[in-house]
């Protein structure tokens, strides 16, 4: 089957004048229809900019290289009003803000239907019906008086559940969200992550979750992508990676998280996330790692398959394993 999206070795440089940097490099992974995919990661590892790249919004002194196919058509090759119109019809996106996202001056209502009559070209009285039912599918109470409302009489939860009725006005084969629940409280974080769960069990769109925070992962993926300082650094079924982390950074993030019933204390990650200006020579993670030896200082490691649906980028996974279950040479 064609995925919804397929991100063959991704990479975005900005040029700076102290050269370039390469905020996402060589990322790669795919996205099946009906899917949800978690991008982890701290602050500064390359997702938001991975994210920016593939709804095609980068300035444009940005180098983007590699291909991006959005079921089956390669976004990167399209000329630039094609690329535009992908945007909001096919692909959609919901940002951490909602605010950001909202017109202060005008109504939902005004905003829903503009959008749907741009995207869709329905008439004024079609457009108003179908805001009212949008608002409805994402489970805004009362919505045909709601949908009158100006962005500032919702509350922050509200007004998520607003954007993400505008990112699914035109039924996008696939939703990027960029930390959709960060800026709500907890209990309104939960709301919304049952509500991409539900919008996503009932269509065959395909969703990416960006995320710092791996409960969200946890909660709502089906497969995980891991990053640091713009590559990948493990990835894989959430199941797997999310209960078996290969890669020391993921341990590291799996054990600064808190966890519902869990007995340890939550502890950091030593460190910060390296400055893609001055990355080490080896892994961009030795610093920050309490498994690193010297080789994890001078040679950079790859990423090696763990089998069909995992990887990892450390020189721990290319070690032969020592599980005892593996066939061992017998003696002559
Ligand atoms: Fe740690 Fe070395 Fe693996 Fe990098 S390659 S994550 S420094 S063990
Ligand atoms: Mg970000």
């Amino acid at each position: 089957a064609v995925p919804a999206l397929d991100v063959r070795g991704l990479s975005t440089t900005f040029r700076t004048r102290g050269g370039g940097l390469t905020a996402v490099n060589d990322v790669s992974f795919r996205l099946g229809k009906g899917r949800v995919l978690a991008v982890i990661g701290e602050s500064g590892s390359g997702k938001s900019a991975m994210l920016r790249s593939i709804l095609g919004i980068q300035p444009a002194s940005a180098q983007i290289t590699g291909e991006v196919y959005l079921d089956g058509t390669s976004l990167l090759d399209l000329p630039a009003k094609a690329r535009a119109a992908t945007r909001g019809r096919d692909v959609s996106m919901v940002f951490q803000d909602p605010l950001t996202a909202l017109d202060p001056v005008y109504t939902i209502e005004a905003q829903l239907v503009e959008t749907l009559r741009r995207h869709l070209g329905l008439s004024r009285a079609q457009a108003r019906r179908q805001a009212v039912e949008l608002l409805d599918r994402v489970q805004i109470p009362s919505p045909a008086e709601r949908v009158k409302a100006y962005p500032f009489e919702l509350s922050g939860g509200m007004r998520q559940r607003v954007v993400i009725a505008m990112a699914l006005a035109c039924n996008p084969k696939v939703l990027l969200a960029d930390e959709p629940t960060t800026a709500l409280d907890v209990t309104v974080q939960a709301r919304i992550l049952d509500l991409f769960r539900e919008i996503q069990a009932e269509s065959d769109m395909g969703v990416v979750i960006v995320t710092h925070d791996l409960a969200v992962a946890a909660e709502v993926a089906d497969d995980v992508v891991v990053m640091y300082a713009g590559r990948v650094v493990e990835q894989g079924p959430a199941e797997e990676v999310l209960l078996a982390p290969e890669h020391p950074y993921t341990r590291g993030l799996l054990e600064a998280n808190v966890r519902p019933g869990q007995r340890t204390r939550p502890r950091a990650i030593p460190g910060s996330p390296p400055s893609l200006a001055r990355l080490p020579e080896g892994c961009a993670f030795a610093p920050r790692c309490d498994a690193a030896t010297e080789e994890c200082w001078d040679r950079r490691p790859e990423l090696i398959p763990l089998d069909r649906v995992r990887a990892s980028r450390c020189h721990l996974s290319a070690r032969p394993t020592t599980d005892t279950t593996v066939a061992v040479p017998q003696e002559a």
